[in-house]
């Protein structure tokens, strides 16, 4: 088992690039040639994809090995102008190994309109993901879009990129493609919940405190703390009417980061079960 601080090997790394590309154009997450992922293979370099290739159908060949400055060591073609995204995310939190940008369109929608992912909802979400803000818009390209990014590295599990995305991280590249998969699955729920059913039940600061405690007991110490919004019909919050919160409710606590060595989604999706049975009772 790899700990925190080993790094997958060249060969690995570029296999597993390769399948989160088919992954992510196979599930509609990019179209054309958009989205980019890398990984960290050392201390200062990283396998990353090319510009102006789709990712459903890249070879081993066309990954291109960079430094954190994104000078080229290995391979003959040209990074993405949106590296600079992944190389900021690698200087603000050394734990992450592996960065994943797509354009998933529901996601993306709530980029555009700028809301953030907060509402806790989905149990799976506020452990796997946690709460998904938005970085300003920043024109592509510029360095203002990784100083957008920068202030969520290092407490959060991915953003949104106003009018334009998303982005997600962890600790190799299944990991912050499957942040991807959550991210696009929570704004679907949230999109069907809020706009065509009209009604979410979300969880109370009671379930999300629990939430929360799963989450750091299982070493996920990122993803920042969804509001207790629950909102009644007479307009008061929750944890407002439960006076249990204090000033713990609103959103953007800290939880510290990464992931423990060796706990499968099945292991948290079980906990995730007691946690609402107990909550249920
Ligand atoms: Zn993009």
């Amino acid at each position: 088992m790899r700990n925190m601080g080993d790094y997958m090997g060249d060969y690995e790394a570029k296999q597993l690039i390769l399948e989160v590309g088919r992954r992510m154009y196979n599930k509609n997450f990019v179209a054309a040639n958009d989205g980019n992922i890398s990984c960290k293979v050392g201390e200062n370099e990283l396998w990353a994809t090319p510009t102006g290739v789709s990712k459903g159908y890249m070879t081993e060949d066309m990954l291109v090995k960079v430094d954190l400055d994104g000078n080229i060591l290995r391979g003959g073609t040209k990074p993405s102008s949106e590296l600079k995204m992944h190389l900021r995310v690698y200087r603000e939190n050394p734990q992450v190994k592996s960065v994943v940008h797509a354009h998933p369109p529901v996601a993306t929608s709530f980029a555009i309109a700028g809301i953030p992912l907060s509402r806790a909802i989905l149990p799976e979400a506020v452990v796997q993901l946690g709460e998904v803000p938005v970085a300003p818009y920043a024109a592509p390209g510029t360095q203002e879009v990784p100083d957008s990014i920068a202030p969520f590295c290092k407490t959060h599990n991915g953003v949104l990129l106003a009018n334009h995305g998303a982005l997600t991280w962890g600790k190799d590249p299944m990991q912050a493609y499957f942040r991807m998969e959550s991210l696009e699955y929570y704004a679907l729920v949230t999109m069907y919940t809020g706009s065509i059913i009209g009604q979410a039940n979300e969880l109370s600061c009671e379930q999300i405190d629990q939430l929360v405690d799963t989450r750091t007991r299982l070493g996920i110490s990122t993803g920042g703390r969804p509001a207790c919004q629950n909102v009644g019909r007479d307009g008061v919050p929750a944890c407002v009417e439960q006076k249990r919160c204090g000033g713990q409710c609103a959103h953007g606590g800290q939880q510290p980061a990464g992931t423990a060595a060796g706990v499968e989604m099945e292991d948290i999706v079980d906990i995730v079960r007691q946690v609402m049975a107990r909550a249920k009772r």
